[in-house]
């Protein structure tokens, strides 16, 4: 296999990479670059003195891979990234708020202020979920905390499919954070205790919200660890094939909507188109590839005004459409609405899981 500088070395200065990099489009800055990142791997192996500026390109970075996807000869720009934050974090210069963070998911489970003793408190009294069974349910920390009418819709839709899944009682913070920012051995512990605590409980089918978890406990625990013996199942995924087979019957909307693509799930954006249409929905497209929403791997807590500027683009966009925002990601919900209010601008915006409930239930 080619080495990561080996990969860097082969750029071509095509400059396709520049043109989509939502952190080069918000701060009109090209000196924060995907390419200009690359330049950076040999100087941080060799341990070179860097500047502040080098060290804030290297976390001036969401890791959306919307760079990767357009690098025609496929340099893993995300990899050398998450190469470059392992090398800092080891040599002591990882930002402070970074390093707050992977304490805070080690130590107390959550990635940010929460208390994980209030993880459940999204449960009300109509939800059926059952003590024990094969199906749990994990929402994830930004559905549970942050947009708890997620995780309860999400229930309530399990349930009107005769589905009622149990929680994980010791539910965690799947650790994205940890492997965004290059803290690979503590991810990789971190797997090997989630995956061996959900096996315990027999459990076969693992059904989350996020598409952050999806991504984590699905893809990047059998590269940390090993292969679990669940399956992991985004919701919206499962809804889709629900309404597919007439288990959910919604009845049909009109108008259009926008959807607030996640960059985790890049292959699969259509699916969620045909989940809008299947609601009775048109979509209105805002870009012509994604953008992100800004916040992901440290660039909210490390760069605050930069994350609102990215986050800004999505929201002006659908503004000057005038259309709603439906998001699967319970981040980028968070993101946006927690933007909107400090910029003082309004927009309608739900989560598809709650859209979804409110034409089936
Ligand atoms: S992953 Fe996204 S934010 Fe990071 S350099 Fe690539 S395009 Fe820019
Ligand atoms: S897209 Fe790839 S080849 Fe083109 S400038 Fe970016 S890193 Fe280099």
């Amino acid at each position: 296999m080619m080495s990561l500088q080996k990969y860097a070395d082969s750029c071509i200065n095509c400059r396709k990479c520049i043109d989509v990099c939502p952190i080069v489009i918000a701060t009109e800055n090209e000196n924060f670059s995907p390419q200009s990142k690359l330049r950076l791997l040999s100087r941080i192996e060799a341990n070179e003195s860097i500047s502040e500026e080098d060290i804030d390109n290297v976390y001036l970075s969401t890791r959306c891979g919307a760079c990767d996807a357009v690098c025609p000869i496929n340099i893993p720009i995300t990899s050398i990234i998450q190469r470059e934050r392992q090398l800092l974090s080891e040599q002591g210069l990882e930002p402070q708020r970074t390093g707050q963070i992977v304490q805070n998911i080690l130590e107390r489970n959550v990635p940010g202020h929460m208390d994980d003793s209030n993880r459940f408190d999204w449960v009300s009294d109509d939800l059926e979920l059952s003590e024990k069974s094969d199906v749990a349910y994990m929402g994830g920390c930004w559905a549970s905390f942050a947009h708890p009418e997620i995780a309860r819709d999400t229930i309530r839709l399990l349930n009107a499919a005769g589905v009622k899944p149990m929680l994980l009682a010791e539910e965690k913070c799947c650790g994205l954070f940890l492997i965004d920012n290059g803290h690979l051995d503590d991810a990789a512990l971190h797997a090997e205790k989630y995956v061996t605590y959900i096996e315990s409980l027999g459990v076969t089918k693992l059904i989350v919200s996020c598409p952050g978890c999806y991504e984590v406990l699905g893809k990047q625990y059998p590269l940390l660890f090993r292969k679990s013996s669940f399956e992991v199942i985004l919701s919206s995924f499962l809804f889709k094939e629900m309404i597919d087979k007439g288990i959910l019957v919604p009845k049909k909307g009109e108008g259009k909507v926008a959807l607030r693509d996640a960059c985790p799930l890049r292959e699969d954006w259509e699916i969620f188109r045909d989940i809008i249409f299947s609601l009775g929905f048109d979509t209105d497209e805002l870009f012509e590839t994604n953008m992100c929403c800004g916040a992901p791997a440290g660039v909210k807590p490390n760069y605050p005004e930069v994350s609102k500027k990215v986050a800004m683009l999505t929201i002006e966009k659908a503004k000057k459409k005038n259309v709603k925002l439906i998001s699967y990601c319970p981040f980028c919900l968070y993101h946006l609405e927690g933007t909107c209010k400090e910029c003082g601008e309004t927009l309608d915006m739900q989560d598809i899981t709650s859209l979804i409930a409110e034409r089936v239930l």
